[in-house]
């Protein structure tokens, strides 16, 4: 069973491209969403977060105060790091342990692990083959100003935190082009009869 990465830039559509292959049958993991939940439930976690940030990062019910949160790590750069450094290696120790289950059960050809942050940290290196999808700056502003209801100035600075996308797809194994032109079905298709013949 391969295990292949999906990644790409805020609003380049990856969470849209891999919900398509799930349609598909195929599992994935959202490794942002999945982060959140570990978040809450993972005690070693949040022990180390309350260490990094003090007591006030959680609520008394036990979920995260992300506005606080946010608050410290904004525009702290260390901070960021420290806090990635704790959810990162739980998320890792997680998706593998998903992915066990399923190549244990030896239904599915390949799972798919979706992350905005997988050439960054250099985890695409422990997958199979990655996927990066792609769409033009200026659409991908309008896209994330809508879903997110944020400015331009704010997705911009959300876009220069990120790797350029040049760069994703240097290492990439396939690319999706998400431009609005390039329809999606067939593009997922094609690479689905790809990935399953392998
Ligand atoms: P990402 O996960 O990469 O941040 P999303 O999949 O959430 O991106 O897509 C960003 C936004 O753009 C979402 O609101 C989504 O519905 C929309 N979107 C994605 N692909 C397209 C497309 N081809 N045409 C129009 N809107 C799209």
């Amino acid at each position: 069973m391969l295990k292949i990465g999906i990644t790409g830039g805020i609003g380049s559509g990856k969470t849209t491209v891999a919900k398509l292959f799930a349609v598909l049958g195929v599992p994935v993991y959202n490794a942002d969403t999945e982060a959140k939940k570990i978040m809450v439930s993972n005690l070693k976690v949040k022990t180390l977060i309350k260490n990094l940030l003090g007591d006030a990062s959680y609520h008394r019910n036990g979920k995260p105060n992300r506005a606080y949160i946010s608050s410290k790590i904004f525009n702290d750069k260390e901070l960021l790091t420290a806090i990635n450094n704790i959810v990162h290696p739980a998320v890792h120790t997680d998706t593998e342990q998903w992915a066990d289950h399923y190549r244990k059960e030896g239904k599915t050809p390949y799972v798919l692990r979706e992350a905005a942050l997988l050439v960054e940290n250099g985890s695409y290196k422990s997958l199979d083959k990655l996927i990066v999808v792609t769409c033009p700056e200026p659409e991908r502003i309008i896209r994330v100003m809508k879903r997110d209801k944020l400015n331009k100035e704010e997705v911009t600075q959300k876009i220069q935190n990120q790797l350029p996308e040049s760069e994703k797809v240097k290492v990439a194994d396939f690319v999706i082009i998400n431009d609005g032109q390039h329809p999606l079905i067939p593009q997922v298709w094609k690479l689905h009869q790809i990935l399953i013949n392998i």
